[in-house]
């Protein structure tokens, strides 16, 4: 399996207000390819760093894409670095001068005498054609290493990568594939599911899995390396079915989706109906839905009661029941729930009180104590939790949880 790694060079990307997106994206194509990262570097435009940089890489790793610094300036300096780097001359190629002017021309305007250093090429090496700018790029072989120079800009780089690195790579990555998958698991931590699963993954040579936690949820990565796409995906199928089985319900999505999204889902599938009250989310959650197309074929309404008064007054909440409860109380989360359903005339009503903090906690009542409220035409019910975190996640995580509590609720009454 070759191993690559890239290096991107500019010194606007060693500020903080530009980000190197361009090894993303190539590691997204070797990946597809086949090809291993071992390392990326970030490099200004400085010769000697360049240079340095490129060196290593060559020790070892088999193939190694450098990004930027291609340009006419004076500050673009990666094609002299790696000259430099492989001790071969910089030789002037006329026909490539002429490419470029023709470029010029047909924009109507002569070429800058600067633009010459683009038509210097390193002895030995094959000139990579750019569609959508003057700098070409650069193939060499080096001690049975592939080198390969891009622009910086991702509209020239791109298209480049497709048209003429990909054949060069295509050749030796052994038709290997590399194929991803996320899991998403609810209600469970790190610990439980990586206990739960071990005994899956591993008996897969050629799969890598990581286990993430990731705000809310848990994410399992599987990245399985085979011959083919086909081999590639049955396998991920394989072990995706295994670990359904395995963890059951708290498994919510194997394909990308979001927890609303799953949710609009299924209330679309089952032709059902969803209203929300919301006191400590502050509308989050209506937000959320909302955020998908075609919501509104299931969710009717949101309401933000965030004051006592107005639970009682927009959700019917009994008054005598706030008191005595308190306003973040499991009975007051199920009269909300209820409420808002019979209020939008839904299938559903879901509703979220809680204290997020940092103000506002008692003894009895710390801070992310958050009650999920649930009410259908048979039943109204409630979930009590603490959530660990700040404000921002926890109202992020209640919104999860009133979610996922109605995503079980569905998926539940729909297997009875
Ligand atoms: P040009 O002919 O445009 O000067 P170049 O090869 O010299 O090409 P750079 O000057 O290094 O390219 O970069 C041009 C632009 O490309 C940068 O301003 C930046 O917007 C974008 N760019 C460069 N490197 C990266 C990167 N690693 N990730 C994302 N964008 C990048
Ligand atoms: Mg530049």
């Amino acid at each position: 399996m070759p191993k690559a790694e890239i290096i991107a060079i500019g010194s606007e990307l060693l500020t903080p207000e530009k980000i190197d997106t361009n090894s993303l994206w190539f590691t997204e194509k070797l990946n597809e390819l086949g090809v291993e990262l071992r390392a990326k570097t970030i490099a200004g435009d400085e010769i000697e760093v360049i240079k340095d940089e490129l060196k290593q890489a060559l020790q070892r790793s088999d193939i190694i894409i450098l990004t930027g610094g291609l340009g006419p300036t004076e500050d673009d300096v990666t094609r002299q670095a790696v000259a430099e780097a492989i001790q071969k001359p910089l030789i002037f190629d006329e026909n490539l001068a002429n490419t470029i002017r023709e470029k010029f021309m047909k924009l109507n305007r002569p070429m800058p005498e600067a633009n010459k250093r683009q038509a210097f090429v390193i002895e030995g090496s094959t000139v990579l054609t750019n569609e959508h700018g003057t700098a070409p790029g650069i193939f060499i072989e080096y001690n049975n290493k592939k080198i390969i120079v891009l622009p910086g800009p991702p509209r020239e780089n791109q298209p480049m990568f497709e048209s003429s690195v990909l054949p060069i790579l295509r050749k030796d990555s052994g038709n290997r594939v590399i194929k991803k998958r996320v899991i998403r698991v609810s209600g469970m931590g790190e610990s439980a599911v990586d206990e739960a699963i071990a005994p899956i993954y591993s008996g897969y040579q050629n799969l890598k899995t990581s286990i993430l936690f990731n705000r809310s949820e848990i994410e399992i990565h599987l990245t399985v390396n085979a011959n083919s796409i086909e081999s590639a995906q049955k396998t991920l199928e394989e072990v995706t079915k295994k670990i359904c089985e395995k963890l059951g319900i708290a498994v919510f999505s194997t394909n990308g989706e979001t927890m609303e999204e799953v949710v609009g889902r299924l209330l679309k599938e089952k032709n059902k109906t969803l209203a929300v009250a919301e006191s400590c989310t502050g509308g989050l959650i209506s937000m959320r839905l909302t955020e998908i197309p075609g919501a509104s074929s299931y969710f009717l309404q949101g309401v933000v009661a965030y004051a006592n008064e107005a639970k009682v007054k927009m959700l019917d909440v009994a008054e005598e029941l706030i008191n005595r409860h308190g306003a973040v109380s499991a009975e007051v989360a199920e009269a909300m729930a209820k409420g808002v359903r019979e209020r939008a005339g839904s299938d559903y009503g879901i509703s979220v009180t809680g204290i997020a903090g940092p103000t506002g906690a008692s003894p009895q009542k710390p801070i992310g104590l958050v009650f999920i409220g649930y009410a259908d035409d048979k039943q109204a019910k409630s979930l009590k939790l603490i959530l660990p975190g700040d404000r921002h996640l926890i109202r992020w995580r209640a919104s999860q949880a009133a979610l996922d509590y109605l995503r079980r609720q569905i998926l539940k009454s729909h297997t009875l």
